[in-house]
């Protein structure tokens, strides 16, 4: 077991008892989770894991809280149940079952990918994984590890904060060299006979111990934590400010005829891009421009504007909803695609919270 004094005050480290007394914790306190499988509640008798409920919570979690994933994950099942039918759903439909949890190009990715592997069959190891749509260092190094036992660390923002901590690392994590010492001590950490087990672990503890204001009395590696014995644990992870999200004007338009609306599919490379919106763009002076372009119609716009906001991670939206009335049908196509909503049926489309914010602002009837 682990001590603390080492040569020159240092921390002996003992990794395998540091293994040990996590995945002990683990097996009787790991969160129960619908996409873990779990049965009569003991950790020690799971089956093989589902890639296809793995690769999904993964990427449903990235960016999203647990308790805002759990829903949707159920529903998605429900909806999808295996890859195949995801690879054969419509892109609407994947829209709108992934409708308000945001970051909509992972909805997209996962369909593309769910077709390559209705072709291809299952990615087997990280370096597969990675080559899908929408997979990255974290999510193929989680997948690889929960579903192949790849001995591979998956390294997020709550598992940074807890292995910084664990060894004591002062360097700035936002930084290329911070964020190679911590990639080094969790690669040293992981178990090498139950990966995904290991990289699960860690993110329970970081979840509900390790958490930004630590419970070290709680915690089952305490024992082990460099951060705890040289009392800064509450100082660790060292991140440097983020920008504050910019902000951003954008007017939409709202058209209305015989009770239906109208909306345009935003396209590839914009934000949002597959979701449902209103037409529209950064320019208030422009709003007839973008209108006739994107829909194909020649409109007047109301001055006054119902207003909203938004805020992405980088971005926050300042939303203003114009009135408009459609004076001509323009003789060209559309640049976006268009259809015309009922609107009782405006919940059945894949609208974006965002969008859906500056749609309730206006008055109409979306939750
Ligand atoms: Fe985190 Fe405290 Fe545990 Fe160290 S002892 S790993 S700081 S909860």
């Amino acid at each position: 077991m682990a001590g603390p004094a080492g040569a020159g005050g240092a921390h002996a480290r003992d990794v395998a008892a540091l293994r040990v007394d996590l995945l002990r914790w683990y097996d009787d306190e790991g969160r129960d989770l619908p996409w873990r499988d779990k049965p009569h509640g003991r950790f020690r008798r799971r089956k093989q894991p589902d890639p296809y409920r793995v690769w999904l919570s993964e990427v449903m979690l990235q960016q999203t809280r647990v308790e805002t994933v759990r829903p949707y994950y159920e529903s998605w099942l429900a909806r999808f149940p295996d890859v195949a039918a995801l690879a054969a759903a419509s892109e609407d439909d994947v829209t709108v079952a992934w409708s308000g949890l945001g970051y909509y190009a992972r909805a997209r990715n996962l369909h593309r990918a769910a077709q390559r592997i209705a072709r291809d069959g299952w990615p087997n190891g990280r370096s597969a994984w990675k080559r899908l749509p929408g997979v990255g260092d974290y999510t193929s190094a989680a997948i690889a590890s929960i579903v192949d036992g790849e001995p591979v660390a998956a390294v997020d923002g709550n598992v940074q904060r807890v292995v910084a901590r664990l060894d004591a690392i002062a360097e700035d994590v936002g930084h290329l060299a911070g964020r190679k010492a911590v990639a080094a001590a969790a690669g040293e950490f992981v178990d090498p006979d139950r990966p995904g087990d290991w990289n699960q672990a860690v993110m329970d503890l970081g979840a509900t111990v390790c958490t930004p204001v630590p419970r070290c009395p709680d915690c089952p590696v305490a024992i082990h934590c460099r951060a705890l014995a040289a009392g800064t644990q509450d100082t660790l992870p060292v991140r440097s400010a983020r920008r504050a999200p910019t902000p951003q004007d954008v007017h939409f338009g709202m058209v209305m005829a015989e009770g239906r609306l109208l909306l345009v599919k935003r396209p590839e490379k914009r934000l949002l891009a597959g979701t449902w919106a209103l037409p529209g763009g950064e320019s208030a002076t422009r709003l007839v421009d973008h209108v006739a372009r994107q829909a194909g119609l020649h409109v007047s716009v109301s001055e006054s504007a119902a207003s909203a906001k938004h805020t992405f991670t980088h971005r926050v939206w300042d939303m203003r909803v114009h009135q408009c009335h459609i004076l001509d049908v323009l003789p060209h196509e559309p640049a976006w695609e268009v259809q015309w909503v009922p609107l009782n049926r405006l919940e059945a489309v894949g609208l974006s919270t965002a969008m859906k914010r500056a749609l309730a602002a206006a008055g109409l009837p979306v939750v």
